[in-house]
């Protein structure tokens, strides 16, 4: 199939997925859901029709198998998930599924076999809106999911285990789903941006160098509530002012050191009340960096930060850390195998960090992980104004394509 057709046949997709919602005028996909089901249902026929045998594990995650030239030889995972946050866009997730499909339905509409077996993974559990998890099902294929995850529950206190087994799984087998990582040569995924960096710079694809570290904290400012007409300017102990300065502080160390994203995304003020000084202000602290040991010293340096001011307004200061997620690198041999893909078809070759968390960061535990980015309009996501271009999403398949030949050349090598 020529190229812009398949491109086309993607985008066509992309839209029949997203009419298998939970919500009759948005699109909401959680784990387990009839809508999953539906979805999952259209997607395994379509895996079946470009040449692959099609399976589930037990978590659910949907996996198409394209054999290699040779029996015995590995496998190279591609895939992205298929769930979704609440009214959510259509791209997120679903449009690496279906690039990765497309890219194998070129080889076997022109009847090639690589030195290795492709398997494309639609997983099941990516966005954890259901039950306030994180990546439930890359975890089962890596061989990191843990037993008490079982225990956690929904909205309406149906527990995983019991929603695994409504979806067709067996939760006390999970264990046997996990890859061996001797078997497998990688996984790369292809997502949409889900920022404007790609936009801003007109470019259709970039290359992903690392899932960044993510550094949380709770940051709470205890002073004096008091009346807001009778306590004097110069007598006040205002935990919103030194909350306040602190979040310029962030904004400020953000913009001064290149790569670092700080973000303060919560602020609940207390008493609360219009006519009441606030006494204590509590805060969210979101820090991320590619590089562990920035992300780390950024935290630390506004934390000093955070204590010059509470000592300047005499302002008691409470932080709690909550977890730091180290950042995950992205393959340099696959890397170099996307970026000689990119230029063999006339792009510029861009790299840049992922902000965001992805299946791939849980994979990298038993296997190399790449990911190509795909600008979508105006950097927005999780957000039914995602979009993404036909033009983009062939350039997208090409990369893919052009980097399958490429890794199959290796040969040896592999
Ligand atoms: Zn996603």
């Amino acid at each position: 199939m020529a190229d812009h057709t398949l491109a086309a046949q993607v985008m066509q997709r992309i839209e029949t997925l997203a009419s298998f919602s939970e919500e009759p005028d948005r699109l909401t996909r959680r784990y387990g859901t009839d809508a999953l089901r539906e979805a999952y249902a259209v997607l395994e026929g379509w895996m079946q029709a470009a040449g692959m045998t099609t399976r589930r594990d037990n978590l659910g995650n949907r996996i198409g198998r394209y054999e290699a030239a040779q029996p015995g030889a590995k496998t190279l995972l591609l895939g992205s998930h298929v769930d979704s946050v609440r009214d959510a866009g259509k791209y997120d997730g679903p449009l690496g599924v279906l690039i990765a499909l497309a890219a194998v339905e070129r080889l076997h509409a022109s009847g090639k076999r690589l030195p290795f077996a492709i398997e494309v993974v639609a997983f099941a559990d990516e966005e954890g809106l259901r039950f306030s998890s994180s990546f439930l099902c890359s975890k089962a294929v890596a061989g990191s999911f843990e037993p008490a995850m079982l225990r956690l529950t929904d909205g309406d206190g149906i527990t995983v285990a019991d929603a695994i087994r409504d979806f067709g799984g067996d939760p006390d087998a999970i264990d046997q789903d996990a890859y061996d990582a001797d078997s497998l040569l990688g996984y790369c995924e292809v997502h949409i941006e889900q920022g404007p960096l790609l936009e801003s710079l007109e470019l259709p694809v970039g290359i992903v160098t690392a899932i960044q570290c993510q550094d949380r904290s709770t940051v709470s400012f205890s002073g004096m509530a008091g009346h807001a007409g009778t306590v004097p300017m110069n007598l006040r102990h205002d935990a919103l002012c030194a909350a306040a300065e602190f979040v310029l502080a962030v904004e400020s160390l953000g913009r001064e050191i290149t790569g670092l994203v700080a973000t303060v995304g919560q602020v609940a003020a207390l008493p609360g009340a219009s006519n009441v000084i606030p006494g204590r202000v509590t805060l969210s602290l979101d820090v991320r960096h590619a590089d562990d040991a920035q992300c780390r010293h950024a935290s630390a340096l506004l934390r000093e930060r955070a204590e010059v001011i509470c000592a300047a307004r005499e302002i008691a200061l409470d932080w709690q850390h909550l977890h730091t997620t180290p950042a995950v690198q992205c393959s340099p041999v696959l890397m170099e195998l996307l970026a000689q893909a990119v230029d063999a078809l006339g792009q510029p070759v861009y790299r840049l960090a992922s902000g965001a968390g992805h299946d791939a960061a849980i994979l990298s535990a038993i296997t190399p992980i790449a990911m190509l980015f795909v600008r979508c309009k105006g950097g927005i996501s999780h957000n039914p104004a995602e979009s993404v271009t036909d033009a983009d999403v062939g350039v997208a398949l090409d990369v893919l394509s052009r980097s399958l030949e490429l890794l199959a050349e290796k040969g040896a090598a592999l």
